[in-house]
């Protein structure tokens, strides 16, 4: 018999070589048991059954494995939304949140106004945005049709009926002056990057971390196409990586874009550079 404190113990024993054994043991027992995490310290004598163990260990093999937790448990909560998640969605970060803070700090929230959300994935942008603005109506596109399903599914669960879902390659065949923001968390890896070969990464979709030899692929794409879908005045919001500032910058300003500016993370790094299309 095991009860939970002990199945936890053992579990995190397992997973020492994770960030956060003691952590992802009990996130993954949470989803096996369906309860709070406040449950599992409440009740540590509390014996789980035969399914329950065998679930819990089939988990904390897959996760001692190198598979990311929120894989796992098919869950990650992003602005506190819960969104579901799988193997085509990139897991959302929260620096991502810095993303979300800006725009809506950057753009009126009572007027009707058109977002893009490029590169959606599960959705997370565009169900942040569309769940603090209901005035605003959120287009959210991706390339991968399998993120799309997951995305679509998460509005749907969470009742967001202001965001709106369509199959796109960044701004190609969108028709023009149709946004007043595009806001956009895309690849930025570069290819060679060791990280990619690190940690819960290599399990996310590779064409959602890397772009190219530098990582700034999407970025230039994005950068040279945003103008023709924003309307004048539109603001233009990107994620990118803590050393590419500069560079998105010098893309945007080659772009005509004004107003240039750049937000820093939790960790104190530029992770989001902002613009606005001359009106
Ligand atoms: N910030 C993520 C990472 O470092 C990458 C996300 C992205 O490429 N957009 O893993």
């Amino acid at each position: 018999m095991t009860g939970i404190a002990q199945a936890l113990r053992q579990a995190a024993e397992q997973l020492r070589t994770s960030d956060t054994p003691q952590l992802d043991a009990e996130v993954l027992l949470m989803h096996v048991l369906g309860k709070p995490r406040s449950y599992l310290h409440a009740w540590p004598e509390t014996q789980l059954d035969t399914q329950q163990l065998a679930a819990f260990k089939t988990l904390v093999d897959q996760r001692a494995s190198g598979q990311p937790v929120a894989y796992l448990t098919g869950k990650r909560e992003f602005w506190s939304l819960d969104l579901d998640v799988n193997a085509n969605t990139l897991i959302p970060r929260p620096d991502t949140e810095l993303l979300v803070e800006q725009a809506l700090e950057k753009l009126p929230a009572d007027r009707p106004l058109h977002i893009l959300d490029a590169g959606t994935g599960s959705g997370a942008i565009a169900l942040a945005l569309a769940n603090e603005r209901p005035h605003w109506t959120v287009f959210a596109s991706d390339r991968s049709l399998p993120s799309l399903a997951v995305a679509r599914n998460n509005a749907i669960r969470l009742k967001l009926d202001n965001v709106y879902f369509f199959a796109a390659d960044w701004c190609r065949a969108m028709a023009s002056h149709m946004f007043d923001a595009l806001i956009s968390n895309p690849p930025y890896i570069a290819e060679q990057d060791s990280h990619l070969g690190e940690g819960d990464v290599r399990f996310e979709p590779r064409s959602a971390l890397a772009a190219g030899a530098d990582g700034l692929d999407d970025l230039r794409r994005l950068t040279g196409e945003a103008s023709r879908i924003l309307r004048p005045g539109a603001q233009i919001l990107l994620e990118h990586g803590f050393e590419q500032a500069e560079d998105v910058s010098r893309l945007l300003e080659n772009n005509r874009f004004t107003d240039i500016g750049s937000a820093r993370d939790l960790a104190g790094h530029e992770r989001v550079s902002y613009a606005r299309k001359p009106a």
